[in-house]
């Protein structure tokens, strides 16, 4: 046997002397072993970065996506529990039960095109304002809006809800002792009141359905939805004062509604096809224009 010096090794850097048997076949076999071995140290650590590189770009960009896909576009809601006040599942699984049923209307009404939901539909997050600070604490120059412009700002510090968000529209339950609820400009706010309606619990109004459809009008709002024009044709539209009906669900979008929701960028028909640009943003509207 004679020492053989590995070819490769010097290329490489790595100095090997190996006993290795005289037959030049087995020494074929074995350099090309060592050789692959040389070829693989080298190569490990171009696969390790190769690795990295998915870990840390490919796979979110692709977790993104498709968070993009199911998330994007669709209605939030929140409901926010003050800091005195405990969590209530009662509440939590009436608002989901109103949206389901509203999703459902509203593609009646368009037949099949409607608003997606978030997943979960219902987020629930604590708030550190109590109750009574909701509704009382001073903001803006009508009292009216205190409620909403509050609810908003504290969903706002904590989940970044806005005016206008071009990924969902919010509707964001308090439950702070009130009874104005607002939307309009991609927000709706809804108070305690709204809360106790749509569990039957409403001290004057015990109908939950009114309480739902009165959800359906403030959606509205925040989808861009004016009042009607003529409202005393439209009197029992959705969008005036259908949902104080016996039967609210036979309230109804008037055509103007329907042609301002089909070129929603938040409302897609049954195949997920949009009649607006992907890229659209909700129409600025200013909070002047918030309704009851
Ligand atoms: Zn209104």
């Amino acid at each position: 046997m004679r020492p053989v010096q590995v070819r490769n090794g010097k290329e490489f850097g790595l100095r090997t002397s190996l006993p290795l048997p005289s037959c030049g076949c087995e020494r074929n076999i074995i350099e090309q072993a060592l050789e692959k071995f040389m070829f693989m140290s080298m190569a490990a650590p171009i696969v390790r970065l190769a690795g990295l590189c998915v870990a840390l770009v490919v796979v979110p960009w692709f977790s993104a996506r498709a968070a993009e896909n199911t998330q994007d576009k669709c209605v939030r809601l929140i409901y926010l529990v003050s800091k005195d006040r405990e969590e209530r599942s009662d509440f939590r699984q009436a608002i989901e039960g109103a949206i389901q049923e509203l999703q459902k209307w509203y593609g009646e009404q368009l037949k099949g095109a409607t608003f997606r939901l978030h997943n979960p539909i219902v987020e629930v997050v604590h708030s550190s304002q109590p109750a009574n600070w909701f509704y009382t604490h001073p903001n803006g120059s009508n009292r009216d809006d205190w409620g909403f412009n509050n609810t908003l700002a504290e969903a706002g510090r904590l989940l970044g809800a806005r005016y206008n968000d071009p990924h969902f529209i919010w509707v964001l339950y308090s439950d702070g002792p009130g009874n104005k609820g607002r939307g309009g400009s991609g927000v709706t706010c809804l108070p305690e009141d709204d809360l106790l309606g749509l569990i039957g619990k409403h001290p004057t109004q015990k109908h939950p359905a009114r309480w739902v459809y009165g959800l359906g009008h403030e959606l509205g709002h925040a989808f861009g939805l004016p009042h009607p024009a003529d409202i005393v044709r439209d009197k029992d539209a959705l969008m005036w004062a259908g949902f104080y009906m016996e039967h609210p669900e036979k309230a109804y979008l008037t055509e103007s509604d329907k042609a301002i929701l089909l070129h929603s960028p938040f409302f897609f028909n049954a195949a997920g096809g949009n009649r607006s640009s992907k890229n659209q943003d909700p129409t600025p509207i200013n909070s002047e224009s918030l309704r009851e």
